[in-house]
């Protein structure tokens, strides 16, 4: 389908700083992964384009954080209705740029203007606390108070709900931002940037680059004192080096890294409900996301029923282009594609055996066949090994002890999954679970009020829900005597 036939146009192809857009210090063209044709020119900055949009969000800074929390939730809230009002325009560009197909970026663009209006009502709720020393005699008092200038770095596979969760908390905590843009979708990032912008948010409070060079813009930043703040999502890689680079400022830095999700099926688990659940945890998004079902782990005693049933669901999965009612669409890029030969001669060679997909296909853009790889028993090739496509790896087990070890033989701790109609079961499976999430009977989870994150590899710090405002909020505490 052609964008401009829709009648629908494309956003700003430029970068936004201290109130305007600007041309940056050259373009890059932007591909469809649908097709591989090219979508646009954008702007590409280099470290001035950052070093002006960190000027104008030091500079907005304190007029943002002395705004009334109700006029900051006012403003957020005429965000959320322009928001509301440009759907199409969000789930087009979405679809155009990503590759994910309408119905998906539909529930994303859903799902994102949510967020933005729970960030809203949470504007006027910041509190603090007073109450007596521990021995009496003076009381303590906490307040909160807006961190600072944030840096937002946005991964591609979400490309509005990561703006949104980011800049949403980062906004009604009173925090100016400067959002990079995952390369690969800038599109969706400037769509609602300028949403902002026309519900009237003030100059220079919200920022947007967009870049071939990201290190350009971190190692600018992260060593600039008046940024305080960096909300990351992407890869475990990424995320350890913007440690590293925040060290020297002591950047406070929240970090939603990668994740290799256990999906645990137990023996009286509803096999059909834990079938749909799979397919729709591990093949949304070409199975390009952070909390996708990455291991199946399957009682031994129901997994010839199950991978029966999720392998012919997988190969009835229809793959094609998003903007045509199809279930899978292309990978991000040739690149994730491509590395995708390797990943099944490193599953085949391991033991796995490729019961559907494998492949592939044979047409302009970045297609891979949606894949069931089975093993005959835990096998550690998967472990610490996040797949990122639409690759599914299924392991039988021998009962519930068996399958908590194996889904713990991980680095990793974002998310995981339990199946089972013993309630019992799940609660003290999910506190056994060394993951930041657990999902018990259901295999998506995302939602304004909870808290999403994750340990160890996964990272630091969680988005969304109150924990995620307080990630850009200080706490400050002062003594007071009283009498
Ligand atoms: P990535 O970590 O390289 O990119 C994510 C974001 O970080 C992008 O905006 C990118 O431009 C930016 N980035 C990269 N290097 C940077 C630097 N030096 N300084 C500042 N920003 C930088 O991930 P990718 O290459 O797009 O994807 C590779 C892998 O990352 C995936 O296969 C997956 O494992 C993981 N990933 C995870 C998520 C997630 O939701 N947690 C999202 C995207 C990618």
């Amino acid at each position: 389908m052609n964008f401009q036939a829709s009648g629908i146009s494309l956003p700003q192809t430029s970068l936004f700083i201290d109130g305007e857009w600007r041309p940056g210090a050259g373009v890059y063209p932007l591909f469809n992964p649908a097709d591989g044709a090219q979508i646009a020119d954008i702007a590409n900055c280099d470290a001035t384009h950052a070093l002006a949009a960190l000027d104008a969000a030091a500079r907005a800074q304190p007029g943002w954080a002395r705004l009334a929390p109700r006029a900051r939730a006012d403003l957020m809230h005429a965000g959320h209705r322009l928001m509301r009002e440009r759907g199409a325009q969000f789930v087009h560009t979405m679809t155009l740029e990503s590759g994910k197909p309408l119905t998906e970026a539909r529930a994303e663009f859903n799902l994102s203007a949510d967020f933005l209006l729970w960030f809203a009502e949470q504007t006027a709720h910041i509190h603090g606390s007073f109450s007596n020393a521990s021995h009496g005699g003076f009381r303590v008092v906490t307040t909160h108070q807006p961190v600072g200038p944030c840096l937002l770095i946005t991964p591609w596979n979400f490309p509005l709900l990561m703006i949104v969760r980011k800049a949403g908390a980062a906004l009604a905590a009173g925090c100016t931002t400067v959002t990079k843009s995952a390369q690969e979708t800038p599109l969706t990032c400037a769509l609602f940037v300028q949403t902002l912008i026309d519900a009237g948010f003030p100059k220079g409070v919200a920022n947007l680059l967009h870049t071939t060079t990201p290190s350009a813009v971190s190692e600018t930043l992260l060593k600039d004192r008046r940024l305080r703040k960096v909300s990351f999502t992407g890869s475990t890689r990424v995320g350890s080096l913007l440690l590293r680079l925040g060290a020297d400022n002591i950047v406070n830095t929240s970090l939603e890294l990668g994740g290799d999700g256990p999906f645990i099926v137990l023996a009286d688990a509803d096999v059909d409900l834990a079938v749909d659940h799979a397919i729709m945890c591990k093949f949304r998004n070409a199975g390009q996301a952070c909390v996708a079902a990455n291991r199946i782990i399957v009682d031994r005693e129901v997994e010839p029923d199950f991978t029966d049933k999720f392998v012919k669901k997988v190969s009835e999965l229809k793959v094609g282009d998003g903007m045509d009612p199809v279930d899978v669409g292309p990978m991000i890029s040739a690149r994730q594609r491509d590395r995708l030969f390797d990943t099944i001669n490193q599953l085949t060679s391991a033991g796995g055996k490729v019961l559907t997909g494998g492949r592939a296909l044979q047409r302009p853009g970045y297609f891979f066949e949606p894949t069931v790889v089975r093993f005959d028993g835990p096998n550690p090739v998967m472990c610490d090994n996040e797949l990122f496509a639409p690759i599914a790896t299924v392991f039988p087990v021998e009962g519930p002890r068996q399958a908590l070890e194996f889904a713990n033989t991980s680095n990793y701790g974002l998310a995981s999954y339990v199946f089972t109609r013993d309630l019992t079961q799940a609660i003290a499976m999910g506190e056994q679970l060394e993951f930041g999430m657990v999902g018990i009977n259901r295999g998506i989870m995302a939602e304004p009020a909870a808290p999403f994150g994750g340990t160890k590899w996964s990272g630091i710090g969680r988005e969304a829900g109150h924990d995620g405002i307080y990630e850009f909020l200080e706490t400050k505490y002062m003594a007071l005597t009283v009498g």
